[in-house]
């Protein structure tokens, strides 16, 4: 079919919020990211400004501030640096990256059947996105219909299971805390510094599973990039400066354990012996195909 023809998304009532039974799990997924590529940069949404001093011997108004708006400027740009998110001074990834850049990998590794997906965009919107992310994710051309859960009452799986506005997530994310973090401050280009995490550095942070299928922990797991359970998942495109940097933006995910609820349907044994085949049973389920992100990025050029 034509790349250009809008595929329809497949949509259902969604699942309960809180719901419990053998068939849900609830549970801590305490997880490890590592940083593989050179240098990590995520940014905070802070941006230090160093303004310039005000101009003394200047008389005329106008001049003032047309001195004062251009001398702003130009110092702007030559000083303008951003700082790496931080909380009471520990390096942190926040756990809102950390969601949106599986749940963007599960949208953007779906693939159709006969004009049909299990996925809407969340994340990423097509004909927003650069140049390079189509390239390394081809499926962000395919044009798809959005959830709109307060009209509708249905959702696709995905937004089933990460939320819509208007319907609650099932698994939460906590900030990533820098556990062993080295960092450097990167001159990008002229005027433009960021604090960056370097290569090794270890961020750990919690997933709360609130009420997900074994399939759907599954799908969460894939969308890490994680076949074997414990073992580091594949590695993946993270933050700023990904596409613009080669020595920037590749992390990988590994799950360190799983600590169940009381009232989890799954306790941790099954988990941990059984999550490999929901990953698999996931892959299928959910018509995913792995991109190498990596070997993408690094034929960019
Ligand atoms: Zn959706």
């Amino acid at each position: 079919m034509s790349t250009h023809s809008r595929l329809v998304v497949i949509k259902k009532s969604p699942t309960p919020r809180n719901i419990v039974g053998k068939e849900f799990i609830y549970g801590i997924l305490s997880t490890e990211i590592k940083v593989l590529s050179k240098y990590i940069f995520v940014d905070s949404g802070r941006l230090t400004r160093h303004l310039p001093e005000v101009p003394t011997k200047v008389y005329n108004t106008e001049r003032i501030i047309s001195s004062i708006s251009s001398k702003i400027e130009a110092e702007t740009r030559a000083f303008v640096s951003y700082n790496y998110p931080s909380r009471t001074r520990e390096l942190v990834v926040p756990g809102s990256s950390v969601k949106g850049n599986i749940r963007a990998r599960i949208e953007l590794s779906m693939y159709p059947r006969d004009g049909n997906i299990k996925s809407c965009f969340s994340v990423w919107r097509s004909g927003r996105a650069s140049w390079r992310h189509v390239k390394i994710f081809p499926g962000s051309k395919l044009s798809r219909e959005g959830c709109d859960y307060l009209n509708e009452y249905k959702v696709c799986p995905v937004c089933d299971v990460f939320g819509s506005s208007g319907l609650a997530s099932r698994v939460f994310f906590s900030d990533f805390i820098c556990k062993q973090c080295d960092t450097e401050n990167i001159s990008v280009r002229k005027g433009f510094r960021v604090e960056a995490v370097k290569k090794d550095s270890i961020f750990i942070g919690n997933m709360w599973i609130a009420g997900l299928r074994r399939i759907e922990v599954g799908l969460l797991l894939w969308g890490m990039g994680i076949d074997h359970i414990g073992r580091e998942g594949m590695p993946a495109l993270f933050g700023r400066l990904k596409y613009a940097r080669p020595d920037f933006g590749v992390i990988s995910y590994r799950v360190l354990d799983f600590t169940p609820a009381t009232y989890s349907g799954v306790d941790r044994e099954e988990f941990l012996s059984n999550a490999d085949n929901w990953i698999k049973e996931a892959e299928d389920e959910y018509w995913l195909k792995r991109v190498d992100e990596l070997s993408a990025k690094e034929n960019l050029g």
